[in-house]
């Protein structure tokens, strides 16, 4: 499809990028944007694939190199850095089915509060049969 990405959504990414563990209040508060708003947005953005994870960033200072746990530094010192985000970035898209590109006409399929990506109709059909059990099992629960 790409994705392209909102001001919002680059706003919450930017946001979360400095203190991942805020609320969806305080974003709210912060991009004066209503809580229902920023979660619609950032849930997109988890399903689309482009918010991985939230993380903690480790303080490499903090770490003991010289216990008895041998710890391999080169890893660890690596700083992550933020991702400056733009709107003339847009977010690849890969069929979550097939993993093959997904075209101007996305398949999408939704359901509980996730939503599926795909290249065309019939990976989505694939998609359903293969995941049935848990995909029933998140809408009980939702
Ligand atoms: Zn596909």
């Amino acid at each position: 499809m790409p994705y392209s990405l909102s001001k919002l959504d680059i706003a919450i990414v930017n946001s979360l990028q400095e203190d991942g563990r805020k609320s969806f209040r305080q974003i709210s508060r912060e991009l004066k944007i209503s809580t229902p708003t920023i979660k619609f947005h950032y849930q997109r953005l988890v399903n689309i694939g482009l918010i991985k994870s939230i993380s903690p960033i480790i303080d490499t200072n903090k770490l003991d190199y010289d216990s008895k746990l041998k710890i391999e530094k080169c890893h660890c010192e690596t700083k992550v850095p933020n991702v400056n985000l733009s709107t003339d970035v847009s977010v690849k898209m890969i069929c979550d089915y097939c993993d093959g590109p997904i075209g101007v006409k996305p398949s999408i399929f939704k359901f509980a509060k996730i939503e599926r990506f795909f290249c065309c109709t019939s990976c989505k059909s694939l998609y359903k049969e293969k995941y049935k059990g848990r995909i029933e099992s998140l809408i009980r629960k939702s």
